[in-house]
């Protein structure tokens, strides 16, 4: 019997661009006589036929050097040359390299990692998950005999109590908090939309709750920060899960601002401001300084929906172990570590690179903790902040976490090419980060949808294939187990 529901379909959803960002060109000189020697050679469709000409038409999937069956050396008449293309040398940073950003473009285009040619397990940032190896025994080398329905990936989220909600997610992750406002109507959707497919869940962040979120209620989480903007009982009574953020691990301790260019009539409404002035997230929660004020907020929505699992998002300063226990005796089921990696382009660079603890730090020191406490079992943490690959998801449950909130990643699979503007004027050009209504357009809802599915399925497989060739048969045998991790500082040594 399979031990999950059965999961979203993947629909092949390529760029919405004409001519898709490549590692690699091929020049086609005059020389060429047409024979088709690389349409028949090339397994990528690089080359197509069209009206009688042979055409390079898919640069962007060509995996260059890696290439079992090489057109340029095959061509008769030498026509082909293969290079680097220069624009993809110039994208993405030393997390999100340009590597990474294209391996998630081909895995929100087919479902699944790329064959070849693209590194998508790491970045080159020379630390954090960029330096950590998940260390595969080798009785397992090879793929386990186990069926993929056979593994479960599932997680519960309520650990703590009967009478709240029981939710089994049948993927350890859901979507972390993105503000309409921050992003655009149609990326919230299809952010949710896919939540919805995976029987998971995609957070509101705390720009309110835009109406059309309404038919995906169950698999919304509400959340309630310091701004309180589209604060209402009445959306708290609506969800499952309800989320206190009290910081973001991109930048805790600076609350959040949205410039008055992307305060839209729309976004204005939903928070209550007045269009055009710019709005401001306090830090820290005014009401609350110690763990009896959390409670009260805890007690708070538990008045208003009994029912509802609580859900705490804070950053990771150095003492995030007492946090973590604070959060669970006030009454918490879910404990959110946003680490200092994370945030769209709008966190500057400088919070994020200097104030909260990586989450791979954060993430171990939380689990220890809650174990002397007595508590581990009781409650669910999940981790968020720089988590953008299949292996990352698996590195931090390795560490101690049950799951992961994904947020970037998702907006990559929309195309986002990690430029750092999503703040500014009327914000992103590829209409993810925007509230400009024209600029939204730029998305069109099933395709936003599909993608994102066709990225968590890509993920969903190589976590089954990750876990197979760890020998084991669920993902909550992987909670911990940093034995099954190995840093590059400490190989060969
Ligand atoms: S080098 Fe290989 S992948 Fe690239 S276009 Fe030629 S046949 Fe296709
Ligand atoms: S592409 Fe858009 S969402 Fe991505 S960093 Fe640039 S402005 Fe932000």
């Amino acid at each position: 019997m399979s031990l999950n529901s059965k999961p979203p379909e993947v629909v092949i959803t390529p760029s919405r661009f004409r001519n898709p960002i490549g590692k690699y060109r091929l020049h086609r000189t005059d020389d060429c006589i047409g024979c088709g020697k690389c349409v028949e050679l090339c397994p990528y469709g690089v080359h197509v036929i069209q009206a009688g000409h042979v055409l390079t038409k898919n640069h962007y999937r060509c995996v260059g050097p890696e290439c079992p069956n090489p057109c340029h050396e095959a061509c008769p008449v030498g026509a082909l040359a293969l290079n680097r293309n220069p624009t993809f040398d110039t994208m993405g940073d030393l997390r999100w390299t340009p590597d990474l950003l294209l391996s998630t473009w081909y895995m929100a285009e087919n479902g699944t990692v790329p064959p070849r040619g693209l590194e998508y397990r790491i970045g080159a940032s020379d630390g954090g998950f960029d330096r950590l190896r998940l260390v595969f025994p080798p009785a397992h080398r090879s793929q386990s005999e186990a069926l993929n329905e056979d593994v479960d990936i599932g997680i519960y989220l309520n650990r703590r109590d009967g009478s709240s909600h029981h939710i089994r997610i049948d993927v350890p992750f859901y979507g972390g908090g993105m503000s309409y406002g921050s992003v655009s109507i149609i990326t919230m959707l299809s952010r949710v939309r896919a939540a919805a497919a995976f029987g998971t869940f995609c957070c509101t962040g705390e720009g309110g709750y835009p109406d059309e979120l309404k038919p995906y209620d169950d698999h919304v989480i509400t959340q309630v920060a310091t701004g309180l903007f589209g604060v209402r009982e009445e959306t708290i009574q609506r969800v499952r899960i309800a989320e206190f953020k009290y910081a973001q691990g991109a930048k805790p301790g600076l609350g959040g601002h949205l410039l008055g260019d992307k305060v839209t009539p729309a976004v204005a409404g939903m928070r209550e401001a007045v269009a055009g002035y710019p709005l401001f997230s306090p830090f820290p929660f005014h009401s609350v300084y110690s763990v009896e004020d959390h409670k009260k907020h805890v007690d708070w929505i538990k008045t208003i929906n009994p029912k509802a699992l609580i859900t705490v998002k804070v950053s990771t300063p150095t003492d995030v172990d007492m946090v973590a226990v604070g959060i669970y005796y006030a009454g918490a089921h879910i404990i959110h570590l946003d680490g200092s990696y994370g945030g769209t382009g709008a966190a500057p660079d400088i919070a994020k690179k200097n104030i909260a603890m990586p989450i791979e730090y954060a993430v171990p020191r939380v689990h220890r903790f809650l174990k002397e406490e007595g508590i581990r079992d009781k409650i669910t943490v999940m981790a968020s902040g720089g988590i953008r690959t299949p292996h990352d998801v698996a590195k931090i449950i390795a560490l101690g976490a049950d799951g992961v909130c994904t947020g970037t990643a998702e907006l990559v699979a929309l195309e986002c090419i990690r430029c750092h503007n999503c703040e500014s004027g009327r914000g992103c050009a590829r209409g993810i980060a925007t509230t400009d209504p024209e600029l939204t357009e730029l998305i069109d809802l099933e395709w936003g949808t599909q993608r994102i599915i066709n990225l968590l399925m890509a993920w969903r497989k190589e976590l089954i294939r990750i876990l197979k060739r760890l020998g084991m048969k669920s993902i909550t045998e992987l909670v911990g187990r940093t034995d099954c991790l190995a840093h590059l500082d400490y190989m060969n040594k």
